[in-house]
């Protein structure tokens, strides 16, 4: 009997499924989107979707730049070399890959210079009048039009590793087995009623006849294919997904070909995150076609083109404005609480990461604290106390599918975060609710004469008294003690950077998700010389072994030598690190006693400020 009910229950259950999926087909069929999407649209909407609305709605072009130069050219010469040579049945010379790059390297000047004269230049004029900005703000922003280089040396110098680069590309490609039948080919296909469009840099066709897909990346940064998977690169699915259902049929391999060192670094998705995809490019289009432009305040608006004549720039952060990109000019140091505290827990870890740009490799633990972070920062934006069922809904949408090894791995963590999330709301949030006064809020400052430091503090809340309280999310597997607590310096540079914002903080707590528990200090206008003091020291020491590390690369290790610390069990530089028989013998039970998900301390922050720096270099 108990038998036929669960049969029963499972049929009730497919039919479900399937209806639903009937039920999509035809919303999709009756309401098609009317926005193309592309990578490019997705990636710059989940940045900043007001950046979208600058960029794509309101015409305004973004300033020419040295990477975009750099990167265009490499692209336009590969391609007119193949579509002369390859795509005819001939062989060319590395003399004729070379004439190309030449030819290249002052078209994209041309075109770049020329791109924002005109039209575009006249409403960038408009939108910096709307805007109200000074006579200085129009000139500067008009000065960026005209340069590409800051100056002929930088030019010489990206101009001779773009010949290095195309060097070796020959030489690979002379040993490239595959038939490359098409280049930069513009491939639009339709989902669903969505449109989506990509520009395919190259198309081979193996011996066996299988079809390959080559995307060129001529940045500095370099990933494995692990990193780029698990760490939710949206192009491989895209493009996968175009490909797979234009030819119908199987891709053999995407690969991003990485024309620093060479590496065709092979990207094959799993079919549960190309599904994923498809609906996160819907409901980007939604919010393009509904108009949805909220803007997403980062360190990216340092570097945001359009910074000049963003809203959300006024008011008490209009002071510091433009300083993250001034910073960067005038080369002084920007760093996050977390970058320091990689340095001060382990220097070597700090260069992998920070000198060396070796991307962090997602990590299951990061997901998931993701997950309660973003539910948190959507919950406490609603005026009245969301129901339980709410906020189920909201940690099942900001639920985020990668990093898990398979589905069963990430239905337990699944179930683990949600654990987390409700009891917190029961124990703390239910009938307290207060909607925060501020979420994610992120700042930008000056520090001393040299730096700036950059944070984000997950809530600021005004109590029912009026005084203010900060807020910090921690998915940390240990409890820190008082003491830790009132001292710990990620706390202090909260309440200074408030301070500075004209904010006085009564008091700072962390919530320790996973202990299901509060805990709360304070601080005073004392504590803040000491914590500048700590700044000074720590990043002066960093500033001074990094320039002493560009004149002697040979001291790499004397200078940023290992430091054996309690997360060096979860340390993606383990194997190969100078220490490691050390720690996997004499250290192992302190640090090598927790599992890799734990010691996540701090290391949600490192992941999205590495993340966003990730995106710039794109
Ligand atoms: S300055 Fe920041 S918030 Fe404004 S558009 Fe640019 S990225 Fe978005
Ligand atoms: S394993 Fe430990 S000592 Fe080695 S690099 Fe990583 S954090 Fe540093």
């Amino acid at each position: 009997m108990i038998e036929k009910i669960n049969t029963f229950i499972h049929r009730l259950k497919e039919l479900y499924e399937k209806a639903e999926e009937i039920g999509r087909e035809v919303y999709y069929y009756f309401f098609r989107s009317q926005v193309t999407m592309s990578n490019s649209r997705l990636n710059m909407c989940s940045t900043c979707p007001l950046k979208y609305k600058f960029y794509y709605e309101d015409g305004l072009k973004g300033f020419p730049s040295a990477p975009l130069h750099f990167g265009s050219v490499i692209h336009k010469a590969l391609k007119e070399y193949h579509l002369k040579f390859d795509l005819k049945g001939q062989h060319g010379t590395l003399d004729d890959l070379i004439r190309e790059y030449e030819i290249a390297w002052k078209d994209v000047r041309a075109e770049m210079l020329d791109s924002v004269s005109g039209p575009p230049m006249h409403r960038w004029k408009v939108a910096l009048a709307e805007a109200g900005c000074t006579m200085e703000e129009v000139e500067d922003t008009m000065r960026k039009f005209k340069i590409i280089y800051n100056t002929m040396e930088d030019e010489a110098i990206a101009k001779k590793r773009g010949l290095k680069l195309l060097e070796d590309y020959f030489k690979d490609n002379q040993a490239n087995p595959n038939r490359i039948i098409a280049v930069e080919k513009p491939l639009t296909i339709t989902i669903k009623g969505l449109d989506i469009l990509a520009y395919i840099d190259r198309i081979e066709k193996t011996p066996e006849g299988e079809i390959e897909v080559v995307d060129y990346k001529s940045g500095q940064r370099v990933q494995d294919e692990e990193t780029i998977l698990l760490g939710g690169d949206n192009q491989a699915l895209i493009y996968t997904m175009m490909v797979e259902k234009k030819w119908k049929k199987r891709l053999r391999n995407f690969y991003y070909y990485y024309l620093k060192n060479g590496n065709k670094v092979p990207c094959n998705p799993p079919k549960r995150l190309k599904d994923k995809i498809f609906n996160e490019l819907w409901e980007t289009a939604q919010d393009i076609k509904h108009r949805r432009f909220e803007p997403h305040q980062g360190p990216l608006c340092g570097w945001c083109d359009y910074e000049v004549i963003c809203p959300t720039w006024k008011g008490n952060q209009a002071p510091f404005k433009g300083i993250f990109r001034a910073a960067r000019e005038r080369g002084r140091m920007t760093f996050s609480y977390s970058k320091m505290s990689c340095y001060r827990n382990c220097p070597y870890n700090y260069k992998k990461l920070y000198i060396d740009k070796i991307s962090p490799k997602p990590k299951n633990f990061f997901a998931i604290g993701h997950a309660c972070h973003e539910t948190f920062e959507e919950f406490f934006t609603y005026p009245y106390q969301p129901s339980l069922t709410q906020l189920r809904k909201m940690y099942e949408n900001h639920w985020h599918s990668e990093g898990y090894r398979d589905v069963q791995e990430e239905r337990k963590f699944f179930e683990d975060g949600w654990k987390w999330v409700s009891s917190f709301y029961k124990k703390y949030y239910d009938g307290h609710y207060l909607k925060a006064a501020g979420v994610e809020l992120y700042f930008q400052l000056p520090i001393g004469d040299d730096y700036i430091i950059i944070g984000y503090i997950d809530r600021l809340q005004k109590n029912l008294d009026g005084t203010y309280e900060i807020l910090d999310y921690k998915t940390d597997p240990k409890l820190r003690t008082q003491e830790e607590l009132d001292k710990d310096l990620q706390l202090t540079s909260y309440y200074w950077a408030m301070r500075q914002l004209g904010i006085d903080v009564k008091q700072l707590s962390l919530e320790f998700l996973q202990f299901n528990q509060r805990m709360t200090t304070k601080r005073t206008p004392e504590d803040i010389p000491v914590f500048i003091d700590e700044v000074n020291k720590t990043i002066g020491e960093m500033a001074s072994k990094e320039e002493e590390l560009k004149k002697h690369p040979e001291k790499a290790d004397i200078l940023f030598p290992p430091k054996v610390n309690k997360y060096c069990g979860g340390c993606d530089h383990l194997i190969g690190c100078p220490m490691e028989n050390e720690i996997r013998t004499t250290y192992r039970e302190k640090v090598m006693n927790l599992e890799e998900k734990k010691g996540s301390e701090d290391k949600e922050e490192d992941e999205k400020e590495e993340k966003e720096e990730e995106k710039f270099e794109k």
